[in-house]
Formats: C-alpha cells, sequence, structure tokens
C-alpha cells in the first residue's frame, strides 16, 4: 500500500534528499541516482537537499547496523524502509554482496529506494523495471529477477507508473 507524503510536500512536486552517501563505492552515486530518477518523468521530482535536518529524504549507506536520529528518536539497527518511511532511505542489499555489484547496479538500487522514498513500500513491487523487487546481474547490466530487459537504461513497469502518479 502506497502512503502519500503530506500535502505541503506534495504541493512542491519536490522531494529534498540529502546527500550522506559518505562511504564506499556509493560516494560518486548521489548526483547520477537524482539525475536518473528525475529522467523517469514523474510528477515527483529530487533535488538535493542544502542540509540533512530540511531534508525529506536522506540517502544512506549502511552495512549492518544503521542508526538515524529523527525528531527526537534514535533508529538503529532498522533496514525496514516501512517503517522508516518518509524519514529516510537506507540503501538496503539484502543476501548481496555488495562487492560484486558493478556501477550500474548501484544505480539501479539507488533509484529503487528513491522510489521507496516517494511513498511505494515493499507490497507496491513491481514484477520489472527498476522497482522490481528482485534486481540480478546479467553480464555487465541487470536485469529484474525473472525478467529480460537489461538495465540501464532504467525503465519502470507501467504499474509503478500509475502509482507514483496516483500519490503525486
Ligand atoms: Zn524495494
Amino acid at each position: 500500500m502506497t502512503i502519500p507524503w503530506e500535502s505541503n510536500v506534495k504541493a512542491t512536486g519536490t522531494l529534498t534528499v540529502y546527500d550522506g552517501l559518505k562511504s564506499g563505492r556509493w560516494v560518486h552515486l548521489f548526483k547520477s541516482a537524482l539525475q536518473l530518477f528525475n529522467g523517469l518523468r514523474l510528477p515527483v521530482k529530487m533535488t538535493a537537499a542544502t542540509d540533512g535536518q530540511s531534508a525529506n529524504v536522506s540517502m544512506r549507506v549502511s552495512v549492518g547496523t544503521a542508526s538515524y536520529d529523527y525528531g527526537g528518536t534514535t533508529y538503529s539497527s532498522s533496514f525496514d524502509p516501512k517503517r522508516l518511511h518518509g524519514y529516510t532511505m537506507l540503501l538496503h542489499v539484502e543476501g548481496r554482496p555488495l562487492e560484486k555489484a558493478n556501477l550500474d547496479m548501484m544505480k539501479v538500487i539507488a533509484v529503487h529506494e528513491l522510489i521507496h522514498a516517494c511513498g511505494l513500500e515493499n507490497s507496491d513491487h513491481a514484477d520489472d523495471g527498476v522497482f522490481a523487487k528482485n534486481i540480478t546481474p546479467q553480464g555487465a547490466k541487470v536485469v529484474a529477477w525473472g525478467q529480460t530487459t537489461p538495465m540501464p537504461p532504467l525503465f519502470l513497469a507501467p504499474g509503478t507508473t500509475t502509482k507514483i502518479a496516483n500519490l503525486w
């Protein structure tokens, strides 16, 4: 089930995203992730936030335990995007050896998480496209599990586009 953002955020048609990608190979990914997301021609755009406090979305990388402060509460050890919905986004790559992920795969994961930040939950995952539940390498590119269209270029399943359009 999708979760709409507050009306004052929706009115802007924009989510501000804080670049908390400060570790490992993710450090150079922020700009391309936002550009790729905006290239999907959705009714919501992502722009870089000036600081972490005012940002709608925070992109962070965590391996193992994550801790994060929001509204006076410290959230920790949580990789559940539903629980932290609307407050933060954790790039989660469950059961996948991250060191083997190439840049294209990392971009797909980052954009996937940005789509969650729009208000889509795990139950909203599609069968194909960037927002598929599972993405797997295919040569130098990636495909949605059980599908055949390699990414990049990134694309969305029609159902994902509809869900975002209905939210925004
Ligand atoms: Zn997901």
